[in-house]
């Protein structure tokens, strides 16, 4: 069996920008222009970048709650657009799940939490209730919570019990990969070691894959076996996690990873400020698309459009990007 659970190819989404009475198409939301990664079974990829990079709209299309302008999803080798309904239902949906950021708003309040947690299994699953009730208690042991609770309902559970609510319902159907959008970003400081040291133990157990879209660098660097950083719609690095924090090429990942105060390769206390802006993703700007923001522009960055730079399973798209002199050279003398 491929070491390889999910590949995305070149995945691109477009949205119509209409106008007047007619509702004339004048021009393109171009949410992702080109994405492409893949998830091994039983590690974590994490899609990071500030709001508006197309994390949450890849994340949606592997989901099937977005239709796709182009491009295509493998899932065990699998093209998922030539999947029958049927297929679709019974192969591909139980198998890819998701936990949201804010269980809230995926949780009816006036259901109780068996109830919320059993959901899954009533609509997929050919089980009768007795086994359903069996598993959601099995299912509330394994995130940590009390079987006792089962007939509480969602208010009377701290943030960090509804994410483990949430967490239990996304593992009813034996899923193998879940989406986790912003898992610990709603929680307090004090819980979100909880709960990623959670989700990292139940993936040990079930060979799990996890995507995780974050902005948050603390929670990608511990959660992640490897990374892709997105901006403007596209992926501009991606390395095994490792690797990216230890040696962020591209000026953008140094921006970030400098703004979020974990140390850069270098461990110099030097300060990248984003400057600006995140510009309109309906007319990104020409060649590299960070080249408004990027503090190492130069002539050719407003005209060329960067080809990634591969080094192993590291990449980078930046003109600047040289392995053979060692990958980034001219912004190293730039401080970047
Ligand atoms: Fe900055 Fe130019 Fe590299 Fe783009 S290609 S990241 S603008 S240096």
């Amino acid at each position: 069996m491929s070491d390889i659970l999910l590949e995305t190819r070149d995945l691109v989404k477009h949205y119509p920008v209409r106008k007047g009475v007619m509702q004339r198409t004048i021009g393109y939301v171009r949410a992702i222009d080109g994405v492409s990664f893949t998830i091994e079974r039983g590690k974590t990829l994490s899609l990071v970048g500030e709001s508006g990079a197309g994390k949450t709209t890849t994340a949606s299309a592997i989901l099937l709650l977005e239709q796709l302008t182009s491009g295509s999803i493998f899932f065990e080798d699998r093209d998922i657009y030539k999947l029958s309904n049927a297929e679709l239902k019974n192969e591909y949906r139980p198998k890819v799940q998701s936990v949201q950021q804010n269980p809230w708003s995926s949780m009816n309040p006036r259901m109780r939490v068996r109830d919320i947690i059993a959901e899954p299994l009533v609509i997929n699953a050919k089980l009768n209730k007795e086994d359903i009730r069996n598993r959601v208690l099995a299912l509330m042991e394994q995130v940590g919570l009390m079987p006792e609770w089962a007939d509480r309902y969602p208010h009377e559970f701290s943030g960090g019990q509804r994410q483990r609510i949430a967490v239990a319902r996304s593992l009813a159907l034996n899923p193998d990969l879940i989406v986790l959008d912003e898992p610990v970003s709603a929680l307090d400081v004090s819980i979100r070691a909880q709960i990623m040291n959670l989700l990292k133990d139940i993936q040990d157990e079930y060979n799990l894959s996890y995507l995780v879209i974050a902005h948050d660098l603390a929670t990608v660097r511990f959660m992640s076996h490897s990374v892709a950083i997105m901006y403007l719609g596209q992926i501009v690095e991606y390395a095994d996690s490792e690797e990216l924090f230890k040696n962020p090429m591209h000026p953008y990942t140094r921006a970030l990873i400098s703004a979020s105060s974990i140390s850069g390769p270098d461990e110099k206390d030097e300060s990248i400020v984003l400057s600006g802006e995140m510009p309109s993703p309906i007319n990104p700007p020409s060649g590299c698309r960070f080249h408004t923001r990027c503090i190492a522009a130069f002539d050719k960055c407003s005209v060329e459009v960067p080809e990634p730079r591969v080094f192993g399973t590291h990449y980078a798209t930046c003109h600047l990007c040289d392995y053979e002199e060692g990958w980034i050279t001219k912004s190293e003398s730039k401080s970047v």
